[in-house]
């Protein structure tokens, strides 16, 4: 792998089965100069597994300018040098964009090596639409966030797709479940890969209750999908989510009144339905 400048390859690595790695991320971490990971233990144990002894620096969060400017020095310095991360693709909810960024600035070369993607995983087996999808990573920490990031996104037509933490699925869910009708279909993906996987395609409801009374669909990883808005506001004397979106929108930089008014003359909507609309969102926001 020598050439004038070196490459950066962005491997991705197994999340949770140690099977799901291709033969070519293997060639790739054996032959380059050095491997540039997250969790240099981690990776250790990944590399043991398959017979690979590398040098490993750290590349992480919080180090991640520095050792991107030194990397790009090693690449302009010929060596090459694999990205990896904790689990799955590089870059998804993982550190490494400030550095490809950087080398594709530079004009040097970055080189993916497909395969294991949680997000990925989770969309192929979830029976949702796939043709246009958002990604939206880790949800908000806060409740109050969390239900403005839903608010938000009421009205999106498309599948939706987050990561979560075990310690926040519940509260997330109940989140949404405020803000989102019940009859949503929502696909819980958990521990994709490993010995527990569970994918549970049903409604937001549904989803809440199960979560709520079953230990166990609160342990592990979680990829959470969401149906797109197209099917919902059925009721003509709901407010349709393209209504909310503006009133929410209207709120953030008016008075109540003000942004009810300018609702009404933008969206035709009545008065009385989004004044109510716009409390309800204004008791979100407070709790
Ligand atoms: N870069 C990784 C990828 O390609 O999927 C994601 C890294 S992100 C720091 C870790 C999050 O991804 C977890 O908190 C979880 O939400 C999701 N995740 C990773 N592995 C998973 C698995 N086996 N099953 C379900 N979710 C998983």
């Amino acid at each position: 792998m020598s050439n004038q400048y070196g490459k950066l390859y962005v491997v991705a690595t197994p999340i949770g089965n140690l099977a799901d790695i291709s033969f070519r991320a293997i060639e790739t971490l054996k032959q380059v100069d050095l491997i540039a990971a997250e969790d240099t233990r981690h990776v250790k144990l990944l590399l043991q597994h398959y017979g690979i002894s590398n040098k490993i620096i750290s590349f992480h969060q919080h180090n991640e300018d520095k050792a991107a400017e030194n990397l790009l020095e090693k690449l302009r310095d010929g060596l090459s040098v694999a990205l990896v991360s904790d689990a799955g693709t590089p870059l998804l909810s993982d550190p490494g964009m400030p550095l490809v960024r950087k080398i594709k600035d530079a004009g040097l070369t970055v080189v993916p090596i497909p395969g294991a993607c949680a997000l990925i995983a989770a969309l192929s087996a979830a029976g949702l639409p796939v043709t246009q999808f958002s990604f939206e990573g880790f949800l908000p920490r806060t409740s109050s966030a969390r239900k403005i990031f839903f608010t938000e996104r009421l009205s999106v037509p498309t599948t939706w797709v987050f990561y979560e933490s075990c310690h926040r699925i519940l509260v997330a869910l109940q989140d949404m479940a405020t803000i989102l009708q019940g009859d949503r279909q929502v696909v819980i993906a958990r521990e994709l890969t490993k010995m527990h996987e569970t994918i549970i395609k049903t409604t937001l409801a549904n989803a809440l209750e199960l979560v709520t009374q079953d230990d166990n669909m609160r342990k592990g990883e979680f990829v959470v999908l969401v149906e797109g808005a197209a099917k919902i506001n059925k009721n003509e004397e709901d407010l349709t989510s393209e209504q909310i979106k503006t009133l929410t929108i209207l709120m953030r930089e008016c008075t109540i009144k003000t942004a009810v008014e300018l609702a009404v003359q933008i969206t035709g909507a009545r008065k009385k339905l989004l004044y109510q609309a716009a409390l309800d969102l204004e008791k979100t926001k407070k709790t």
